[in-house]
């Protein structure tokens, strides 16, 4: 029965035999209850008891080995690493040679959570039970309380603070945890000064139930905190020195846009452009813009807290193209606390492209030209053995041959004119060549040329103009261009009517060319103006019609060059209108 109430104890208890070991006295166990195996299932198989619990005060136990077996009981605290737990541990005399040992837990503490937590800070940290021996200290403290020992300690758990501070070092520190004991106060909160140590100080009482049983001390050494913010200084000193010599713009911006810290270069670009900033934006409007999108990015990251690319240009010694890399800075919470800019002249690589572009540009525009000739070749001898043969009989036998020889030579030669248009367009400046002239005739006459094939197609052609005459500056060869595309481009769409209308409003001339024919999708509407653009390549007849998709982009060019602009207003199968307003005065 004694067997099993000592088993299931639910502290740990021991029986040993009083023995003498090199003079001192010394426990070997001979019986272990079940919670002393499970705490202890390290070192089991030890055999004697400071030997086998003991790291710390082997002292302490052997004087209370002493005690017991004079006195009958004792008791002492020990702080035991196997288990990692401080226990009072009480002896109590069975016989002559017999001691009966129980240890208890009485402060359990997680001393690995607490260093991880403090792992890199410099922090003076100890845990003391009320009785002064210490039961957790940082290595700062052990640092500390080595400085007044020869004997250097790795570690102080279970000594008592009389035996390893000076008598000043623990008037002082006494005086203070003393205030917690007192049960006066939960936190003191004070300044611990002593030798050089300057310790900014809280003092935690430890409680079990309502008695103070501890305290936990803990302190940041002036001098060590000034340390950390003299590496800090050093580390941001670095920092600046990096972002100085990096010829990018660099800064750092808080939740306000408050501008924290720029680097040099975009120092001397801001001071160089201050002289009138918005000058090199192309003027105040569009800079007022810059700003804007400069503040909605910045909003969106706040928000967003992720990184944000974008670029832009200004007008300097020549364009310069800048990109714009934005990304959050996170504070421990994660949250964002300021943004890091960095701006990156990416003038040279857009001047390297745009050469290489020149070269593709310049190389398809020679290989059409060289392509031209010979076709056109090609082509004017077909037509002459068409007329040679007329009138044959080898005309109506091979005729359908040399049309589709013909009509496939002028199909490929409008493709070639095409590519040819386009890179003209990239590498030659356009010039607006602007005459003073009467522009109902000029469209009139071009609309005129229409009409004979419209009415070979069955297509009913209308001109009407509210003038007979408007004399305005234009460029005579591209409104040419703008109204031949828009004439031909309703004949090919159209089911059966094409109208042109002119019109004056606001100080506008109003061409309006209108069909009734496939109509444009809307989601289409504003591609049809990208160059090589087909949105759709069936006529409403079901032909298939033959386009390069390079006349609505010359229309918009052209337009856009009078000052202009195009208006399309189309329903997918009944129709489109293409609206071209053009200012009567040339600004
Ligand atoms: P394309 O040489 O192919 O006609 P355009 O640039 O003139 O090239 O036109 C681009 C595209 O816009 C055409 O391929 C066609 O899909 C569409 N489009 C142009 N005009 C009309 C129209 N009047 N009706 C319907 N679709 C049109």
């Amino acid at each position: 029965m004694y067997k099993e109430i000592f088993d299931n104890s639910p502290v740990s208890i021991l029986i040993g035999e009083v023995c003498e070991i090199n003079d001192y006295k010394d426990i070997i166990i001979k019986e272990k209850n079940k919670v002393y195996i499970e705490k202890c299932k390290k070192d089991i198989n030890k055999k004697y008891f400071i030997e086998d619990l003991l790291e710390v005060n082997k002292d302490l136990a052997r004087e209370a080995i002493e005690e017991c077996m004079t006195r009958d009981i004792s008791e002492f605290m020990e702080y035991i690493t196997s288990i990692g737990k401080f226990c009072k541990i009480n002896f109590r005399k069975l016989n002559d040679n017999h001691i009966v040992i129980t240890i208890k837990d009485i402060l359990k503490f997680e001393s690995n959570i607490l260093e991880q937590a403090l792992q890199n800070e410099k922090a003076v940290i100890f845990l003391q039970h009320k009785d002064g021996r210490y039961i957790y200290a940082s290595s700062e403290f052990i640092n500390i309380v080595n400085k007044y020992n020869k004997k250097k300690f790795k570690n102080i758990i279970g000594r008592y603070d009389v035996d390893i501070l000076p008598q000043h070092v623990l008037n002082i520190i006494r005086e203070k945890i003393d205030e917690v004991f007192s049960g006066n106060e939960i936190s003191v909160y004070s300044k611990v000064e002593f030798d050089e140590f300057k310790l900014n100080t809280v003092i935690n009482a430890i409680r079990e139930k309502e008695e103070v049983i501890g305290v936990i001390f803990s302190a940041i050494d002036k001098n060590n905190e000034d340390t950390l913010s003299n590496k800090r200084i050093k580390k941001e000193k670095e920092l600046k020195e990096i972002c100085k010599s990096i010829p990018d713009f660099i800064y750092f911006i808080d939740r306000n846009n408050k501008l924290l810290y720029y680097n040099k270069h975009f120092l001397n670009a801001n001071e160089s452009f201050n002289e009138d900033i918005t000058k090199i934006f192309g003027g105040r409007k569009k800079f007022d813009e810059f700003l804007k999108i400069q503040h909605d990015i910045n909003k969106e990251i706040f928000i967003s807290k992720e990184t944000h690319t974008y670029s832009f240009v200004v007008m300097m010694d020549k364009l310069h193209y800048y990109e714009v890399v934005k990304v959050p800075l996170l504070d421990n919470n994660g949250e964002v606390m300021g943004i890091c800019a960095i701006s990156h002249d990416l003038t040279d690589i857009y001047e390297g492209q745009k050469k290489i572009e020149d070269i593709k540009q310049e190389f398809f525009s020679n290989i059409s030209h060289e392509f031209r000739t010979p076709l056109n070749l090609i082509l004017s001898t077909i037509q002459l053995l068409k007329l040679k043969v007329q009138g044959d009989e080898i005309q109506d036998k091979y005729n359908k041959y040399f049309n589709m020889i013909e009509k496939n030579g002028v199909r490929l030669l409008k493709c070639i004119n095409a590519v040819i248009n386009a890179t003209d367009l990239n590498t030659k400046e356009i010039i607006f060549n602007g005459k003073v002239d009467d522009i109902v005739y000029k469209i009139e006459d071009i609309f005129d040329n229409m009409i004979e094939f419209a009415k070979y197609e069955g297509i009913d052609m209308i001109f009407d103009t509210d003038y007979e005459e408007k004399y305005i500056i234009y460029d005579e060869d591209k409104i040419e261009t703008i109204i031949t595309n828009l004439l031909s481009n309703a004949l090919k769409y159209t089911k059966n009517s094409i109208k042109l209308k002119l019109t004056s409003k606001d100080d506008f001339i109003e061409i309006r060319v209108k069909d009734n024919g496939i109509g444009i999708k809307k989601e289409d509407i504003n591609k049809v103006f990208e160059k090589f653009k087909q949105v759709s390549s069936k006529k409403n007849k079901g032909e298939i019609t033959n386009g390069s998709g390079i006349g609505l982009y010359l229309v918009k060019l052209y337009t856009e060059l009078h000052g202009g602009t195009v208006e399309i207003k189309s329903k997918f199968g009944a129709g489109s209108e293409f609206i071209i307003r053009i200012p009567e005065k040339i600004k």
